[in-house]
């Protein structure tokens, strides 16, 4: 399985009490930022620029747990910055498990790892993403710091022999070659990785650096590699995604399927753009009109292919076209 049974099942059931209800915008996945700082400085990082002025915050532990209950998405992935620089890691992580049966994600760049698991056991609700961008030469410029990739290739090792379930967050950029990527996949793949995410560098509209990013005809080719691969190896995009990505589908966003909490407040419309920062999740949906971001009309919407935005209209659409389905389900039982 690409993706935990128990997490599918519970997404599952979560989807179906939400549309009982007569709900149509509702959060699967709440991205949690209860810090910005981070002990990196990557290429393309929107948040250490967006935030600089504000870096130092950090949201009170009672805040962040609040955030998950305001929402109840039931997948919450913390990120940042650096959570494992958040003060209030173990406690929140453990916190979120126990008390309020969420699936947590950790997005850390892995640097701080070995004490975080001396304070939070293996769950099957717990599950790391590691920061990758490539083989040793790419990510070690992309995260400029000497010696990161050999600090997450060690780490991986040591979380998969404690028991933890892991996988990667890739971005690939323009300098990213096909055959790198393929390296990358399978060394990972003999490091008993549980799964390997491949998205395309985006566009933060606070970032000014545009040679970095894929351009259409780049992003077709290197995507159509990877959805080759994905046959063989634990690639978790979706097939639908992926179709997305090589141009052979369109898609519409659903950027409320993946909300984002940070110490400012809610973050709207999506992870991508800023239009405010609400103080409830409430605020954020009476401010957003979601149609309009739905339907790309934005013109910051215009080439952006962002994985949470589409990944969560894929999820939405499960189970009305047979076809998609039956792809899906193979892709992720495989
Ligand atoms: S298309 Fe991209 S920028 Fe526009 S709302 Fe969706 S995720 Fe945000």
């Amino acid at each position: 399985m690409r993706i935990p049974l128990r997490q599918m099942m519970d997404l599952g059931r979560y989807i179906r009490r939400q549309r009982k209800a007569g709900n149509h915008y509702f959060p699967l996945v709440l991205m949690l930022e209860p810090l910005h700082a981070c002990n990196l400085a990557c290429v393309g990082c929107g948040r250490i620029v967006e935030y600089k002025e504000t870096i130092r915050d950090m949201m009170p532990l009672e805040d962040a747990l609040y955030s998950a209950e305001e929402c109840g998405a039931p997948l919450v992935s913390i990120c940042g910055g650096e959570p494992l620089m958040y003060k209030h890691i173990a406690p929140l992580t453990r916190r979120l498990i126990e008390e309020q049966k969420r699936h947590v994600m950790i997005c850390t760049n892995a640097i701080l790892l070995e004490r975080f698991v001396k304070q939070v056991p293996p769950s099957p609700y717990l599950s790391f993403n590691m920061h990758l961008d490539g083989m040793r030469e790419t990510n070690d410029r992309v995260t400029d710091r000497k010696g990161h990739f050999d600090i997450v290739i060690k780490m991986i090792k040591m979380l998969k022999e404690k028991g933890y379930r892991v996988q990667t967050n890739t971005t690939v950029f323009r300098e990213t070659t096909e055959s790198e990527l393929e390296e990358m996949i399978k060394l990972l793949t003999t490091l008993g990785i549980d799964g390997m995410l491949l998205t395309p560098g985006y566009h933060y509209q606070v970032l000014t650096n545009d040679d970095i990013y894929l351009k259409k005809d780049e992003m077709a080719q290197k995507f159509v590699k990877v959805r080759r691969m994905a046959d063989d190896y634990k690639i978790i995009n979706t097939p639908i995604y992926l179709d997305f990505l090589t141009g052979e589908r369109d898609l519409s966003c659903s950027p409320w399927t993946t909300v984002t909490r940070n110490p400012q407040g809610w973050k709207g419309p999506c992870y991508l753009i800023t239009n405010g920062h609400y103080k409830t999740f409430t605020e954020l949906h009476q401010a957003t009109d979601w149609e309009y971001y739905r339907t790309r009309q934005d013109f910051r919407c215009r080439d952006c292919k962002l994985h949470s935005g589409f990944e969560g209209t894929v999820a939405l659409e499960f189970g009305q076209n047979l076809k998609d389905s039956w792809r899906m389900v193979r892709h992720y039982v495989s």
